[in-house]
């Protein structure tokens, strides 16, 4: 199925705009398309392409901005780092020397957070369908809080927690039954999502969550959505909800010590205006500021997806009747989002020349064998002839954790920049690695 082109009321930015919204990135008329102070022509050179590349500035600066609108909002509030929207280590680890601890959804990520140098008791377990032997994993490794999804999973934590002889910190999803207007595809915050418990049944819930042995909890935790960008609206009414129910909890007499806000503020990728770090602190503070219960955060996108870019190269251009087809070396297997999502990504050119040279529209396509494999419909872009770099940016999160091998690619490189250094944080798949494990049945001939 190809992907449907959508469709916008506004004209694309051009380069000049996408550039300016950008600090991280800078053109030079010699080195071309730079990242911080690394020309991206070199990173293709030494590295090869495609390669995911991240400013450690960029990803400094968000995490310091969040903290900075939280405590100017007089909030107690801790911020823990989506892990599945990027797990690099190297990115996970700089975000933790920024003060952030780690959100996580599953084993791998929790062990990535701990090789990343986060700390058990920086460590938020979210999840619609923990294992047991995730659950057991998080226990022994005594983690921040544990976030249940459903009455069924209180009772199985219940029960793994007496066994291992623990008590089990946990907070309570609610479902608040808000629409996060946001595409359907990342949209939690609805009675028909799979997500949470539906806000009427948590005080039945939590008081069940109470009485139970080996649980201890300690509040409550709400995440509406992803790539938020229609203003503060949903996210005041989710507060406001969840800061009710914090009221009808304390007085039934239960505990209620923390609130985690989840995640989800968007991020400009076309021309979106999403809110602001002090607008969502303010949502936050309107809603629970007066509870003194202690605030979490859980971002993901805000703060790595702006840090990254995609590098690739440009296979062929071919122009079959009038329409141009830009092919280059990444594909859906490598930024999924396009295909998924139907997310616009802007697009650069690494040259110097290309950056000035007249534009026509043109598809741009990955090599692997599925028509939604097309990053985007009719873009104006100059000549790409083959081995040109371009770049999608915007590519921080979501991008190469959502990645696949489809069509037997090796997993892209991923780099990170810091003023004028560069380092590869890890390493292109090998074509062996690729191999590895497989074998053929032994009744084989
Ligand atoms: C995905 C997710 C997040 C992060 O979402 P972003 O849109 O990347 O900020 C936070 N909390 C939970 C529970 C999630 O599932």
């Amino acid at each position: 199925m190809a992907a449907p082109a959508p469709v916008f009321d506004s004209p694309d930015p051009s380069f000049g705009d996408l550039l300016a919204a950008r600090p991280a990135l800078a053109m030079d008329s010699v080195a071309g398309l730079m990242v911080e102070e690394v020309p991206l022509a070199r990173i293709a050179e030494v590295v090869g392409t495609p390669t995911w590349v991240y400013s450690a500035t960029t990803l400094r600066r968000r995490a310091r901005s969040l903290i900075a609108a939280l405590r100017d909002a007089g909030l107690d509030a801790s911020i823990h780092f989506a892990t599945k929207s990027n797990p690099a280590l190297a990115v996970v680890n700089l975000l933790h020397q920024e003060g952030l601890g780690a959100d996580v959804v599953s084993e791998g990520e929790l062990r990535a957070a701990r090789a990343a140098g986060v700390p058990a008791n920086g460590i938020v377990f979210s999840g619609v369908g923990k294992t047991e032997r995730e659950l057991r994993l998080a226990l022994a490794e005594d983690i921040l809080q544990l976030n249940i999804e459903s009455a069924e999973e209180a009772e199985m934590l219940s029960a793994i927690a007496t066994s291992m002889g623990k008590r089990a910190r946990c907070a309570l999803r609610v479902n608040p039954d808000v629409d996060a207007r946001t595409h359907a595809k990342i949209t939690t915050g609805l009675t028909e999502n799979k997500f949470g418990v539906p806000i009427a049944m948590a005080p039945a819930l939590y008081a069940n969550m109470c009485a139970l042995p080996g649980l201890d909890p300690v509040g409550l935790t709400v995440h509406i959505g992803s790539q938020i960008a229609h203003g503060m609206g949903s996210y005041l009414t989710a507060y406001q909800r969840l800061g009710e129910l914090v009221r009808e909890l304390r007085s039934a007499g239960h505990p209620v010590l923390r609130v985690d806000c989840g995640g989800g503020l968007g991020i400009p990728y076309r021309d979106e205006a999403p809110g602001s770090p002090a607008a969502l602190a303010g949502a936050i503070k309107a809603g629970l500021g007066d509870l003194g219960v202690k605030i979490m955060l859980e971002p993901g996108r805000w703060i790595c997806g702006p840090a990254g870019v995609l590098l690739t190269r440009v296979i062929v251009e071919k122009r079959p009747m009038t329409r141009r087809f830009v092919i280059v070396d990444a594909a859906m297997n490598d930024l999924l989002r396009p295909a998924m999502y139907e997310a616009w990504h802007g697009i650069l050119p690494v040259s110097p020349h290309a950056f000035h040279a007249p534009l026509s529209p043109a598809d741009v396509v990955g090599p692997v064998c599925e028509s939604s494999d097309t990053f985007t419909r009719d873009r104006d872009l100059p000549a790409l002839p083959a081995n040109s770099l371009m770049t999608f940016l915007d590519a921080g999160a979501y991008g190469a954790s959502m990645s696949s091998t489809y069509n037997a690619r090796p997993l892209a490189a991923e780099v990170m920049v810091e003023g004028n250094r560069f380092a590869v944080i890890r390493d292109r798949q090998s074509h062996a690695a690729l191999l590895e494990g497989q074998r053929l049945p032994d009744w084989a001939t």
